[in-house]
């Protein structure tokens, strides 16, 4: 992966947003849907604000219910014939999908992070990258596919709905595992970041994908509810909240339809006195302060030994107090602009209202005069049972709490209903083997954070979904499971232990 990424060029720091300005303004500033390998008409529009200063963007299309009919038509059409091509020639149409996210990867992080508020240096450096990784890493999981999975069958057209975090890395991981596997899509963007999926149409209809194959309708919760309803819609693969999540698995019950929930987490940071502290704090850094901690798998609680919470927690403050926070086209930022005031106020909020149960601290760094900024939080001395500790907040704000024996640091990690990621910090090696396997939680990172890659799956336990996103794993969700389990049978490995019967 880091040979790839070191092979990706980029020129000097992007802290211009005129290219990306200038492509809004070339696209007429508003935008249809993208359907059948070209761009309706817009309709009744809403704005698409930039949170760092307020302004306006763009205007972008509210669906309506003929826009998702004509979506799902073309990509009903498209599919026999998209499933129809080997393995390597949809890798081809992949690769180029790729290969463009790289050519056009200065223009897609300046307009997300214009369009997000997410520090230039990382949609430069984190997202543009990954998601262009993806489409590479499925691009050859194609061509792969007959030969390792044969007998697959895709699942057909995919409602796929993700949320405003990661716009453009979502949309990978959507749309590149469905194609690999010869399903044809219609995704929906989160309403306040559409920009980057219409410039990814853009890239599809540049590359001469197919059409059909790739629909993106744009829109809100109502929008997305008509994919999920929709009888000509095979599968609903959706990243968001919770209580969005639970309205779709109560709407697709009964119906037939695949469905693959990636959703919230409030995942356990857990510090061990053996630990290397400063490591551990810049770990935190990492966890909770990257993308403003709008992050489903952000280490958000943090769990200390008390032996070492005193030191540790006056060496995270000190480290808070120098956080630069500012303007996200500037590079030396470390936290932008939060994705919208509606986001900001929401855990303004719930910051005001569980404070008192614990001591905040907040360093006394100037905040922007104008944008949609929230300082980094951390909230200490807070009881597991406490509503900061169990409620996602999706935020800049850090929760934390101690324990004594092992035995207490994975009850309070597990003391959640979410379970999507942890992270477990010790310098010993049978601390970490002893802890790790007893967390509840899909993704585990020993002395790490915020560690993804293409080929691994990602995904949830409890509250925080099922389903995984990447690798192997990953592609089975876009295959048909009768023959998907047939073909899986010779994989079953001679060299392991077969698995125990459910
Ligand atoms: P959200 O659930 O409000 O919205 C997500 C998407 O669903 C948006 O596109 C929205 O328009 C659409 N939507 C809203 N109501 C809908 C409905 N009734 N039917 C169908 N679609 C509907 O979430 P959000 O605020 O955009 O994102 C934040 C949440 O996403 C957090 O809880 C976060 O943890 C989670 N998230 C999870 C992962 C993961 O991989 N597990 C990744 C990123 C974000």
């Amino acid at each position: 992966v880091s040979d790839l990424m070191d092979s990706m060029e980029y020129g000097p720091a992007p802290e211009s947003a005129a290219e990306a300005l200038a492509w809004l303004v070339d696209r007429g500033d508003r935008f249809g849907q993208f359907i059948d390998g070209g761009f309706t008409s817009p309709g009744e529009t809403f704005d698409s604000k930039n949170p760092a200063t307020g302004e306006v963007l763009a205007l972008i299309t509210q669906a309506n219910a003929a826009d998702v009919d004509a979506a799902v038509e073309a990509a009903r059409k498209a599919q026999p014939k998209w499933a129809r091509l080997s393995g390597h020639q949809r890798a081809r149409h992949l690769y180029a999908l790729a290969r463009q996210i790289q050519k056009h990867a200065r223009l897609l992080a300046v307009l997300e992070t214009l369009d997000n508020g997410k520090p230039i240096r990382e949609s430069r450096d984190i997202d543009v990258p990954l998601a262009a990784r993806h489409f590479y890493y499925h691009a050859g999981l194609a061509q792969l596919l007959e030969d390792e999975r044969p007998g697959h069958a895709p699942v057909g057209v995919c409602g796929q709905i993700i949320p405003w975090n990661f716009p453009v890395l979502m949309l990978a991981w959507k749309i590149a595992p469905a194609l690999a596997a010869g399903n044809t899509v219609v995704l929906k963007p989160a309403e306040w970041t559409s920009l980057t999926a219409l410039m990814f149409a853009d890239i599809c209809a540049q590359v001469g994908l197919p059409k059909g194959v790739v629909n993106i309708v744009t829109g809100d919760g109502a929008v997305g509810e008509m994919i999920v309803a929709h009888p000509g819609v095979d599968k609903i693969a959706f990243t968001g909240s919770t209580e969005v999540g639970r309205k779709i698995r109560a709407a697709t019950a009964g119906t037939g339809k695949r469905l693959s929930l990636e959703l919230g987490g409030k995942s356990p940071y857990v510090v061990f006195e053996d630990a290397d502290l400063d490591s551990a704090v810049e770990g935190l850094v990492d966890a909770i302060w990257f993308n403003q901690g709008q992050v489903c798998c952000a280490g958000s609680r943090l769990i200390v030994q008390e032996g070492v919470a005193e030191a540790f927690l006056d060496r995270l403050k000190a480290r808070m107090a120098g956080l630069r926070i500012g303007d996200p086209l500037d590079k030396c930022i470390d936290i932008g602009a939060m994705v919208d005031p509606a986001q900001r106020d929401r855990v303004a909020a719930m910051v005001a209202e569980g404070a008192a149960e614990g001591t905040v601290y907040q360093p006394d760094t100037a905040l922007p005069d104008r944008g949609c900024y929230f300082p980094p939080t951390l909230i200490s001395g807070l009881s597991s049972a406490s509503a900061l500790m169990q409620e996602e907040i999706f935020g800049p704000v850090l929760v934390s709490t101690t324990f004594r024996t092992p035995g207490e640091a994975v009850q309070l990690a597990n003391d959640t209903r979410y379970g999507l990621a942890a992270s477990v910090w010790s310098e010993s090696i049978n601390v970490a083997l002893d802890i790790a396997p007893r967390l509840a939680a899909g993704v585990i990172w020993v002395n790490g954070s915020n560690m993804f890659d293409a080929a691994a799956g990602f995904g949830g336990l409890r509250e925080s979904g099922f389903g995984r996103e990447g690798g192997w794993e990953g592609l089975m969700e876009y295959l048909g499971p009768e023959r998907a389990a047939k073909a899986l049978k010779p994989y079953a490995r001679p060299d392991r232990a077969p698995e125990p019967e459910p």
